[in-house]
């Protein structure tokens, strides 16, 4: 029940098709556009921006990414001039030729509830910083993750290519391809650590095409690892009040105008996690109207555990609204513990890394339960 895909042949021979406004990539229905906000807060008035530039649409709505990114779909491809320079005016693309590449992820909640060694805030703006301003990091592609976890252990289980583990309030464990592949380093000297294996990378894959990720070269990056690391357990992703702060789940991960402006009306910024929730500072007290607007805030909720891949009319492989279907689903989910992903097809887009219920291309809500009914009987 648990699939984890990596790319086919055939897809590496296509090339990394992921898609940003310099290179959006055409869907059936229409252009897609992924902004990196790169592990930093977004303004809630980029995302009305946002909301703005897919007004049109019948459904419009933001999707939120496994990587922590906004997403557009449904775009006119090509992309009209007007469309571009909206986008590009939100300033979620500071640099051009450094779109793609990026691609951070950072424990959400790092400088906000003390519970990690330290606040990667100001680590996060300079691994970005110096990102974009290395010339030779353009070429790192796509599908290159660099994860920043500040010791609580929230993100270092992502699939990654280069992170830092916090081990202490000044120290922390590099790592390359894994946590099997680490050094530590003062805290001060991750970003430069980061940035030299960045750059080994890019060279050591050069002019292969088949090497998406430093776990594929045919020699490990840097020297013998010298660190053995002591990971924590996987917390329990946080959703609600965190102390003095909120954390929301986006149904569906699909942000949509009354989401935004129930957030406008509480905060100024928020922050995308890799969960396809929002942490909002300072915004407990708000909790009432943010689930009045239709955003999750207990555990209880049946979209703590529903997912969907795009489906109809985004894909063309679906022979369902695969969307449609899950909030048809929600009411009448049944209790249980496991992930509930909802496919359109066999490609099984966007599963849980970890065990699911596995509904591929039902016929209809009923038949999606008694399927959920009979695997979830099945882990029991
Ligand atoms: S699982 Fe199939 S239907 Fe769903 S998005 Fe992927 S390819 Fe499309």
């Amino acid at each position: 029940m648990c699939r984890v895909t990596a790319p086919s042949s055939r897809e590496r021979r296509a090339g990394d098709a992921c898609p940003g406004v310099s290179r959006p990539f055409v869907a059936v229905d229409g252009s897609i556009v992924r902004l990196r906000p790169a592990g930093q807060p977004v303004r809630i008035e980029v995302l009305s921006d946002l909301m703005d530039v897919i007004a049109g649409q019948q459904d419009p709505a933001i999707q939120l990414t496994s990587r922590g990114a906004l997403q557009l779909r449904g775009l006119p491809d090509p992309l009209t001039p007007r469309i571009r320079d909206a986008i590009r005016a939100t300033g979620l693309v500071p640099s051009a030729t450094h779109e793609l590449v990026r691609n951070i992820v950072a424990s959400p909640l790092s400088g906000l509830d003390g519970a990690g060694h330290c606040d990667l805030r100001p680590v996060t703006r300079a691994l970005d910083a110096a990102l974009r301003t290395d010339p030779d990091l353009s070429r790192l592609g796509g599908r290159f993750l660099l994860v920043l976890d500040d010791g609580r252990g929230d993100v270092v289980g992502e699939s990654f290519d280069l992170g830092l583990f916090a081990t202490g309030p000044a120290r922390c464990v590099v790592l390359a391809g894994g946590i099997d592949r680490g050094w530590e380093v003062p805290l001060a000297a991750a970003v430069p650590r980061l940035v030299a294996l960045a750059r080994q990378f890019v060279q050591a894959a050069s002019g292969d095409e088949s090497v998406w990720h430093v776990s594929e070269l045919a020699v490990p990056l840097g020297p013998e690892p010298t660190a053995e690391l002591d990971l924590p357990r996987q917390p329990e992703r946080p959703l609600g009040a965190v102390g003095d702060h909120a954390v929301v789940a986006v149904p569906l991960g699909l942000l949509r105008p009354d989401h935004v402006a129930a957030l406008a009306g509480v905060t100024d910024r928020v922050l995308v996690t890799p969960w396809r929730s929002l942490v909002i500072e300072k915004a407990a007290a708000a909790l009432p109207e943010l689930e009045a607007a239709g955003l999750v805030t207990h555990a209880g909720s049946p979209w703590t555990r529903l997912h969907a891949c795009t489906g109809l009319p985004g894909c063309a492989r679906s022979a369902l609204d695969t969307r449609a279907l899950a909030r048809d689903l929600a009411p009448v989910l049944p209790g249980g513990h496991l992930p509930v992903h909802v496919s359109g097809c066999e490609r099984r887009c966007g599963t849980p890394a970890t065990a699911y219920v596995d509904v591929v291309a039902p016929r209809s809500a009923e038949q999606a339960l008694s399927t959920i009914a009979e695997q979830e009987s099945s882990w029991t």
